[in-house]
């Protein structure tokens, strides 16, 4: 299975997963246009995607959905609750099929897709686990909390693919609004640099080897910040770089770098 992070950050979310035959993505922040230009310069083709999965209806993780349902004529999987407020919203190209993703699980052609509910101040949202030939991916953003069911959701995963959004510091003496600090760093907002080493430390304790961090903050954060966080963290729990875990950084838009599961 591949992973491609077409691009990544608070302004835009999609990401490409492939078992070679077909693939789908999860989330569409970015136009159709340039998701076409980012799969090529990865060596990947659009025309392989057979299905998109939607996590939640924020605007950096649906706002090119319309364009490319109706580029690609593929149905949507969410949560009843998110797919209503994507056609409220008139995010989704009409005449595209729908499925509810909800406890059940979603066969696209050899990629299995489940899902599981977490707490982040969207409709009932969704995040997603990909199965694909023994292989577990576990990709999750936009966490309000690292909470025991998260935990449970993604310590079986070969690898996952985690939010780290805010530096504690940077955000604190940011420029942002009172209330919208509150909002980042409440329990339905997004998960700090600390957050996401707190959970990592968890899953490594699990088995979990290989993380990928993304979703990072333009404003409240930085790649080389949010690593060594995380790094001094594990080193603090007796975890070592590249022996005990594998971790990288998304890019904000990828030019081509994806992992292999
Ligand atoms: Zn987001
Ligand atoms: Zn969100």
């Amino acid at each position: 299975m591949i992973l491609y992070p077409i691009c990544s950050s608070s302004k835009g979310n999609c990401s490409y997963v492939s078992n070679g035959e077909v693939a789908i993505l999860i989330d569409v922040g970015v136009g159709f246009k340039a998701l076409v230009k980012s799969l090529k310069l990865a060596g990947l083709d659009e025309k392989k995607i057979r299905a998109i999965f939607i996590t939640h209806e924020h605007y950096d993780h649906v706002k090119g959905l319309y364009a490319v349902t109706k580029n690609l004529n593929v149905p949507v999987y969410s949560s009843k609750e998110t797919l209503k407020e994507l056609i409220l919203k008139n995010c989704i190209y009409y005449g595209t099929k729908m499925f509810e993703i909800n406890k059940k699980t979603a066969n696209i052609f050899g990629i299995n897709v489940s899902a599981f509910n977490v707490l982040h101040d969207s409709v009932k949202g969704v995040r997603f686990k990909i199965e694909c030939e023994g292989k577990k991916l576990a990709v999750c953003t936009d966490l309000g909390e690292a909470s025991l069911e998260i935990i449970n959701n993604l310590k079986d995963s070969n690898f996952v693919f985690l939010e780290s959004n805010y530096d504690v510091k940077m955000l604190k003496e940011g420029k942002y609004p009172a209330m919208l600090k509150r909002r980042i760093a409440s329990k339905y907002g997004h998960l700090s640099n600390l957050d996401a080493a707190f959970l990592i430390n968890n899953l490594i304790n699990f088995g979990v080897k290989e993380f990928l961090i993304g979703h990072l903050s333009e404003k409240n954060n930085l790649p080389q910040i949010a690593l060594k966080t995380i790094i001094l963290h594990l080193m603090k729990n007796n975890k070592k770089f590249m022996k005990d875990y594998n971790l990288y950084v998304a890019p904000v838009k990828n030019n081509g770098t994806k992992y292999e599961i």
